[in-house]
């Protein structure tokens, strides 16, 4: 398989150019996707500038990919060519482990392989989806369902799978009264994921600009965190909370706002330590815990729930030579709600 036009990194701080990465040949088992939208996670930039660690260069970042398939290896049974498929976050794992085989493949236990700056099946590192094609083994490719709008699929692929997994796990429904704190790429699905599940929804943003937004995607209310009296406001009225913020935050201010056995969940992943005084976790016996995106069957069933419930993310198309100023606004918090680049402008980019 020749090297395909690629969107790359080639050092954590400088800007993205454009340039070629190379897939493996399709095996037997393997589908190649020609990539038409894919979306900009705020994980991207965690990734290219260091933040959670060491990558290698040249890096083509992307992990919600919305394709075409245009060829099947021989032994594929879940996907012909002509589907519409998503790829996400994930791209192999062991499929031996316990977790693996509980359809938990995020938690594998000998680690999943990532979409990009992960080890490939052949020992190469994977490359993602700001690029023209893909080959991904048939069992971590997704089915897009019809009533979903192709163009803005994508999003469900990380921020929504990312939301989904935990407000599934903590049984979110009619009754609960859920926080869903920031309202960025993932928030946001947050809002509208959690509302067609039937809980009460509350907004925590920073400020009130985002409330007419919020209050559109389903939230019943919306605070700001700027304003000291939201805390006093809410002190132990929510059952969930799901973090989504991108950067660190005063974890016992929010733990407070816990009701009895209430669960703090993160998925925004700044790299610093997180600090939390004990002593907030005995009142009302309240849990910190944090989750990982979410298994493939999982994946599928997310994207089923959103085709069934009309759950769209809120998407804004970027060219391919856009990438740059995108990241830009994504850092400063400026993205309504989430980046798709049209990987059609990179052949002429
Ligand atoms: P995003 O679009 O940038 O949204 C993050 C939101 O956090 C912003 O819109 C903003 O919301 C809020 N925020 C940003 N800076 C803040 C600050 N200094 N203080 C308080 N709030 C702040 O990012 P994203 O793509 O949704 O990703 C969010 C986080 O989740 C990232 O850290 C990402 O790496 C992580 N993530 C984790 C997983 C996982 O598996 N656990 C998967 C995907 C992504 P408001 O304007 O509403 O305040
Ligand atoms: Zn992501
Ligand atoms: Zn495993």
């Amino acid at each position: 398989m020749p090297a395909v036009q690629a969107i790359v990194a080639t050092d954590p701080t400088g800007p993205l150019t454009v340039g070629t990465v190379v897939r493996r040949d399709p095996g037997p088992r393997d589908v190649l996707i020609e990539i038409v939208w894919s979306g900009v996670c705020h994980s991207d930039i965690h990734t290219v500038r260091g933040d959670w660690g060491g990558v290698e260069y040249p890096l083509a970042v992307g992990h919600e990919i919305a394709g075409v398939v245009v060829a099947v290896g021989a032994e594929v049974a879940s996907h012909r060519v002509g589907d519409r498929v998503g790829v996400g976050c994930m791209v192999g794992s062991c499929r031996e482990c316990d977790n693996c085989r509980a359809g938990q493949e995020q938690y594998c236990e000998r680690g999943f392989v990532a979409t990009y700056a992960g080890v490939d099946v052949d020992g190469g590192v994977t490359q993602g989806g700001y690029a023209t094609h893909v080959v991904v083994a048939e069992d971590f490719v997704l089915r897009i369902p019809a009533a979903l709008p192709f163009d803005k699929v994508a999003p469900l692929l990380c921020a929504g799978i990312t939301t989904y997994s935990p407000l599934r796990h903590w049984n979110v429904g009619p009754g609960m009264r859920v926080a869903v704190v920031g309202m960025g790429g993932l928030g946001h699905i947050a809002v509208k994921i959690a509302h067609a599940m039937g809980a009460e929804v509350t907004v925590l943003s920073q400020s009130l600009r985002k409330r007419e937004d919020g209050l559109a995607f389903g939230a019943d209310h919306f605070y700001a965190t700027s304003d000291a009296a939201t805390f006093t406001t809410l002190a132990r009225s929510f059952d969930l909370i799901l973090n989504t913020v991108s950067a660190p935050l005063v974890l016992d201010d929010y733990l407070e706002l816990l009701a009895l056995d209430g669960t703090f969940v993160s998925v925004g992943a700044p790299p610093e330590p997180a600090s939390v005084t004990l002593f907030t976790l005995f009142t009302n016996r309240r849990r910190f815990a944090g989750s990982s995106i979410g298994g493939i069957r999982e994946t599928q069933e997310m994207l089923d729930f959103c085709a069934e419930h009309g759950v769209v993310p809120e998407i804004e198309v970027i060219a391919a030579d856009q990438i740059n100023e995108a990241w830009g606004k994504v850092v400063a918090g400026d993205v309504r709600y989430r980046y798709v680049i049209d990987i059609s402008t990179l052949a002429t980019a």
